[in-house]
């Protein structure tokens, strides 16, 4: 991967980072974010800042997260309706923790091509359920996420496999690249096996085809 810089709002790269809870694709998104300068926008970042601000919509949002269920896709897609347009003037951007429904993949499309855009790219990190249950389990002790509860975590991988998982077939028909990423061991070890994944320096780039100068910088590997 390598930096990138669009001088055209119609290049920004638009990749998603996909993956079941515990799965590491906030930690892995920020390092791609540093690397390859794509805006790393991760949906339950933004919903828990809501909830810590203490709104109306934040302590509705609140119960929801704390039970380990979706929130619902109306509001969900209007708080990346708003967020995309800056994120898509830069060089790019890291969908983390959106779409996770069909309806959620199709609404994002449409907002998409809106700019002449689409997905480029998914990155789909792959981690059996038993390890993810113990990051998890672990995540609580060290950070103390509400929603990382036996009980929330049993509700929240439910919802994956009944929701989720969906949308990956979602992409493949549809011809995007899905790239499937073994995502157990160290970060590090996780990000090496992205960044081979990925190997040309245009890699976010080739699945929609040649988009023109848009990068700046060196190969990264
Ligand atoms: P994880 O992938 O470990 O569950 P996230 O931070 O991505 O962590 O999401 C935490 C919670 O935020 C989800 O369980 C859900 O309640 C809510 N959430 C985040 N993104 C979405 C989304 N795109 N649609 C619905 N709910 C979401």
């Amino acid at each position: 991967m390598v930096a990138v810089q669009a001088q055209d709002p119609a290049q920004a790269v638009i990749g998603v980072i996909f993956g079941p809870p515990g799965s590491g694709k906030g930690t892995q998104a920020s390092r791609i974010e540093s690397e390859a300068m794509l805006k790393h926008l991760s949906t339950g970042e933004i919903l828990r800042a809501e909830v810590a601000k203490g709104t109306p919509t934040g302590k509705e949002v609140g119960r929801i997260m704390a039970a380990g269920d979706l929130v619902p896709d109306e509001l969900i897609v209007d708080i990346v309706r708003g967020r995309l347009p800056e994120a898509e003037a830069g060089a790019g951007v890291l969908l983390d923790g959106f779409p996770r429904t069909v309806r959620q993949a199709q609404a994002l499309d449409a907002m998409l091509a809106e700019e002449g855009h689409r997905v480029d790219r998914v990155i789909a990190l792959e981690v059996p359920e038993a390890e993810l249950v113990e990051r998890l389990l672990h995540r609580a002790e060290v950070e103390g996420r509400s929603d990382d509860t036996r009980e929330a975590i049993a509700e929240r991988m439910h919802e994956y496999h009944k929701l989720t998982e969906a949308v990956l077939d979602y992409y493949r028909r549809q011809g995007v690249d899905v790239v499937r990423v073994d995502g157990t061991g160290s970060p590090d070890q996780v990000f090496e096996r992205i960044r081979r994944a990925l190997p040309s320096p245009s890699a976010w780039e080739d699945a929609s085809g040649p988009k023109g100068p848009g990068r700046v910088g060196g190969d990264a590997n």
